[in-house]
Parts: C-alpha cells; sequence; structure tokens
C-alpha cells in the first residue's frame, strides 16, 4: 500500500516538492520536473533524464555533478507531457546540447520526441537515446522495441560522466547508444503495486508464484513460476542473461541487483553473493556493481538483475565520480550554487509580433474557437468509434486537448501567430494525453513556428504551414498513409491544398476543396486494416469502421472551410 498522503491525484507532485526540499543542495524545482540546484560548466551537454514518478531513485534522485543535468517528471507512472520535457530541458541547457534519455515506453517516446522537435526547432541542438534493456520484452533481435528498466542507470550514468568530461554531444550520444547496447536486464515480481489512493493493486501475482519478465507497471511477463529459493533465483537470472550477451561483450561486467520496492536490502544482498559466485565460475571479472534500490515501481514485490558488459572506455566512464541525492561515487569537488533567477526567467516571455502576425494570430484565436466547437458536437460519437477497435478515449481526449487549445488561444489573444499556436499546442497535448493529444500539440507548435513572426504574409505561408502540420505528424508518429490513422486523411489534404495555392487560388477556396477531399478520406480509412497505435492487437474488429482520429480531422477542417469561406467570400464583396 501506498498509504501516506493528503490528496492523491496531487501525490506526485508534492512527493517531489517535499524531495526538493530534502536535497536543496542537489535540485531545484522547476515547473515539469527538477534541474541540478549547482552550475553547469557553460557548453557542457545537458543530460535530461525523466519518465513517470513512482520509481525513485528513477528519475530524480538520479540529478546532480556526473549524472543528469535534470528529470522532467510525470506523473504516478505517466510519462511526462510534452511541454515538461521541453520546458525542463530550456531552463538547464547551457549551450552545449540537450541528451533526452529515457526508458522506451510508447507514451515516453512521444512527448518526449515532441519536446526535442521543438528544442531542435529553437536551435538548441537535442538527441535521444532511448533505454532498451529488458529482455523479456522483446527478443534479441528486435532490441529496439524492448522497455527500459533498471539499465537506465548504466545509460544515465555513462553518459551523465560523458557530458561531465566535457564530451560533445555526438560523443556523448554515442556512448548512451554503447552503453545501451551492452546493457541487460531481467526482472521478476512476486507481487503488484497500490497507486496511491487506489482500492486495488494495479496487477496481482498469485501467491506462492512468481513472474518471470513481467514488467514494471504490470506488462505481461514471459512465464510464471513457483516461488524458487535464492539459488534457483540466481541461476535462473544469470542463465537467462548469459543467453542474451551482446557481441563483443568481453570478460569484465557490472553486476546490478535492483530492489523493486518491498524486497528487503537484506534479501537483496543474499541473492547478490549467490549471484557473484554464479558470474565468476561464467569466468567473468566483476567491476564495480550495485546493489540496492535504484529504479523501482512504488510498493511492487520483485527485483531484477541488470548486467552492464563494459570495454575500456564504458569502465571508465563507470567508475567516474558522481554525486547526487541517490547515486554517490568517488569525490567531485562541489560546485557554487546556481542563480535562481536564471531557472525562471528561461523559459517566460512572449514574442512580441508584428502586425501582420498579430493579424493571423487573431484567426488563430477564432479556428481555435471553431475546432473546440466542431469537437464538442462530435464529442460523443469520437468515443464511439475508438471504442469499437481502441479504447474509447478519442472523444474526451480530443475535447480536453481542444479545450484547453482554445482557453489558451484565448488567454494570449493579442499577440502574433507563433505565440499563440505554441502555447495552444503546449496546452493541447498536456491535457488531452493519448497518442493524438502529443500529435495535435506538436503538430500546432509545428505550424506556430512555420509562420513565425514575419511582416508580410501571403497564400505561399499557408501551404508552408499546413506542410508543417503534417510533416510534425510523420515524424513523430511515424505512421504512413494505409496505416489507418489520421495520417490517411491528413496527407491527401495537404497534397490538395497545397496543389491548390499552386494554382493560384485563394486559401480559403484551397481549404474548401481539400476539407472535402479529406471527409471522402476518413471514410475511406474504413477499409483499412490498422498498423499503429492501440487499435492494432484488435485489428478486425475495425475493419468496416472509419479511424476515429482520421474522422476528427476532417470533421476538424471541414468545420474551419465551413466557418472561414463565408467570411472571405463576404469580405471579396
Ligand atoms: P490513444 O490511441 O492514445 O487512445 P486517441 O484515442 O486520442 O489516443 O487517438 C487515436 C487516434 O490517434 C487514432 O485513431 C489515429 O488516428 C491516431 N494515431 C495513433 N497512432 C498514430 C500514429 N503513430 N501516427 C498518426 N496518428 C496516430
Ligand atoms: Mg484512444
Amino acid at each position: 500500500m501506498t498509504s501516506i498522503f493528503d490528496d492523491p491525484s496531487a501525490f506526485a507532485d508534492e512527493a517531489l516538492d517535499g524531495f526538493v526540499a530534502a536535497n536543496r543542495q542537489y535540485v531545484a524545482r522547476v515547473d515539469g520536473g527538477v534541474v541540478r540546484s549547482t552550475e553547469m560548466t557553460p557548453g557542457q551537454v545537458a543530460l535530461v533524464v525523466g519518465g513517470g514518478s513512482g520509481h525513485y531513485p528513477a528519475f530524480a534522485g538520479l540529478v546532480g555533478a556526473g549524472l543528469a543535468a535534470a528529470s522532467a517528471c510525470g506523473n504516478m507512472f505517466a510519462s511526462p507531457a510534452a511541454g515538461q520535457v521541453y520546458r525542463v530541458a530550456k531552463s538547464v541547457q547551457t549551450g552545449g546540447g540537450v541528451l533526452l534519455c529515457y526508458g522506451n515506453y510508447g507514451g515516453d517516446v512521444l512527448h518526449f520526441g515532441q519536446a526535442q522537435q521543438r528544442l531542435n526547432a529553437e536551435g538548441i541542438e537535442t538527441r535521444t537515446v532511448v533505454v532498451t534493456d529488458d529482455i523479456a520484452s522483446a527478443p534479441t533481435d528486435q532490441q529496439d522495441k524492448r522497455r527500459g528498466i533498471a539499465g537506465d542507470l548504466t545509460v544515465f550514468k555513462i553518459s551523465g560522466a560523458g557530458a561531465e568530461a566535457g564530451l560533445t554531444l555526438d560523443d556523448v550520444e554515442r556512448l548512451a547508444i554503447k552503453a545501451n547496447s551492452r546493457t541487460r536486464s531481467l526482472g521478476v515480481a512476486f507481487d503488484g503495486c497500490t497507486l496511491p489512493g487506489a482500492a486495488e493493486p494495479l496487477f496481482t501475482v498469485p501467491k506462492g508464484r512468481m513472474s518471470l519478465g513481467l514488467g514494471i507497471h504490470g506488462e505481461p511477463g514471459i512465464s510464471e513460476h513457483e516461488m524458487p529459493t535464492a539459488s534457483e533465483l540466481a541461476e535462473l537470472l544469470v542463465s537467462r542473461l548469459l543467453a542474451d550477451k551482446p557481441e563483443e561483450a568481453g570478460t569484465r561486467v557490472v553486476p546490478i541487483v535492483n530492489g523493486l520496492g518491498t524486497v528487503k536490502y537484506e534479501e537483496l544482498f543474499l541473492l547478490f553473493g549467490r549471484i557473484e559466485k554464479l558470474l565468476i565460475a561464467a569466468g567473468l571479472e566483476i567491476v564495480e556493481p550495485e546493489c540496492g534500490e535504484l529504479v523501482t515501481s512504488l510498493d511492487m514485490s520483485g527485483l531484477s538483475l541488470t548486467l552492464l558488459w563494459l570495454d575500456d572506455e564504458l569502465e571508465a566512464y563507470w567508475s567516474a565520480p558522481a554525486d547526487t541525492p541517490a547515486y554517490r561515487k568517488g569525490n567531485l569537488t562541489r560546485r557554487a550554487d546556481r542563480n535562481p533567477k536564471q531557472l525562471t526567467e528561461v523559459v517566460a516571455g512572449t514574442e512580441q509580433g508584428t502586425a501582420a502576425a498579430i493579424r493571423l494570430g487573431q484567426l488563430a484565436t477564432a479556428a481555435l474557437e471553431t475546432v473546440r466547437a466542431v469537437i464538442i458536437e462530435h464529442e460523443d460519437s469520437l468515443g464511439k468509434l475508438d471504442a469499437i477497435a481502441g479504447d474509447g478515449d478519442h472523444g474526451i481526449g480530443m475535447r480536453r486537448g481542444a479545450d484547453a487549445a482554445a482557453d489558451a488561444g484565448e488567454a494570449a489573444a493579442g499577440t502574433g501567430v507563433r505565440n499563440i499556436l505554441t502555447r495552444a499546442g503546449d496546452t493541447w497535448s498536456e491535457r488531452a494525453g493519448g497518442t493524438s493529444g502529443a500529435l495535435w500539440g506538436t503538430a500546432l507548435i509545428a505550424t506556430g513556428n512555420a509562420l513565425g513572426n514575419k511582416e508580410i504574409y501571403d497564400e505561399s505561408d499557408a501551404a508552408a504551414a499546413v506542410s508543417a502540420f503534417v510533416a510534425a505528424i510523420t515524424e513523430l508518429g511515424k505512421a504512413e498513409p494505409g496505416d489507418k490513422t489520421m495520417v490517411d486523411a491528413l496527407v491527401p489534404f495537404a497534397d490538395v491544398f497545397t496543389a491548390e495555392i499552386g494554382r493560384g487560388a485563394p486559401v480559403e477556396r484551397a481549404l474548401t476543396v481539400a476539407a472535402s477531399v479529406a471527409m471522402i478520406a476518413a471514410d475511406h480509412t474504413a477499409e483499412l486494416n490498422p498498423k499503429k497505435g492501440r487499435a492494432r492487437p484488435l485489428a478486425e474488429k475495425s475493419l468496416g469502421h472509419p479511424d476515429p482520429g482520421a474522422v476528427s480531422f476532417g470533421l476538424i477542417v471541414q468545420g474551419l472551410a465551413d466557418t472561414f469561406a463565408p467570411l472571405a467570400a463576404e469580405e471579396g464583396e
């Protein structure tokens, strides 16, 4: 049980506030997470880690000299929103670029990915390495599909040490990729964990049984076993990991025995002793091991074994000093405290829009209002459509996103179009949750950036804005036409829009023609089999029904055409 709280829904935030209060010499709170409270060297790569809360010391406990520069912290077991990642990274970077590093989970990939696009668009060079150490989550030949568990620590530690040593972004990224490719973990669970305020555990393991490879949020494991003895458990973990040894593994290895929440340290130590003997018997040399709680899952009963296969370069960075709330090694000279003003000043700031950008901004605010009205009208039917083969949340998700975006647009009224769309996109993805929220959020921001803050706008800017909208969604979601997603309505829309503008049509005419094409294309997705997104496991069920994201996109552009084409016609008279 997680039993100490006032308001369960505020648990993650309030725990983080208290963590910062207890560790002020290391960390400072910023909107979206924590950053080092001590100075960084200008030009040093900023390693930004993060993920859902509930995994302490991951991720906030690993922020400090020689390790992470900052951590973006989401709600309990939920990815931080893209805007949070963006703000955290922006407030900590010092000109040397940003490496985003986190465990491979769908929500995190989308939100960190969106933040990366945004940082790069602003000229803050940002790269990503996702941690994929859990051998239970996909076969050896599909390492990129594996989840990240306790291997987070090795990848963070090594890339953080590289950043501290002043390596370039290229080199820090290369180190992280190498550390990840040489890290393997396998976990076991004896029982599930309970979120604060929840009546039932998130998942359970039958009494007296052990689940091999069960994920830290209850993702399905490989097999279930009778509760083994310590020796049997050590044998099982070691043999499975040795069977999955990376190529050119060498003989020097860092073993990490990680407790997931309620296994006592004494039990972990006992197991570590058994594991050490087995590794030595296998001809391996043990280097600076770890045994304790490093990546947990609230009060989950379980543990994992990680092996990091060293080479000389990795060994040097693994051994380098680090000084963070939860992870300390060697000696580091303490840095001066950071000026707290520095942290708050970075992100705020509203751009002074040109007259043309402000006029376009008014149009954007009105368009967001139309989007909200369209979504409210169709919220129920979109939800029902998503329930056929998805999880039924498309209506409510779009509603939350569109609502928040329209409010944000209104609040920023009178400023330039880039500012309005950036704020709208930010809140959309933050409030909506879900895949479509991340996609719409990123697309609005990209559209705002494409429009920029210019003195004069013409038809070609509209075409560029539409292209940026499409590019952002396909880059982030990686869906292709035919996968049965919103892309199937988006691409025909953009093609027709661009063609119409190309042949000299005014924007509202291009919008009207393209919107009717999008509606037809959305209907046609009924004939497709889904390949991306949550609907995949229920593929057959969706045959004969259009894709919800494609339908909502069609309805939105149709609504925009219906609202703006008559207005333009009036103006033209
Ligand atoms: P979730 O799938 O997280 O429940 P929603 O239900 O709000 O999110 O949105 C589902 C819609 O998102 C799908 O109908 C599809 O159009 C769109 N979608 C899902 N994955 C992708 C992707 N990778 N690329 C583009 N669109 C996607
Ligand atoms: Mg859904």
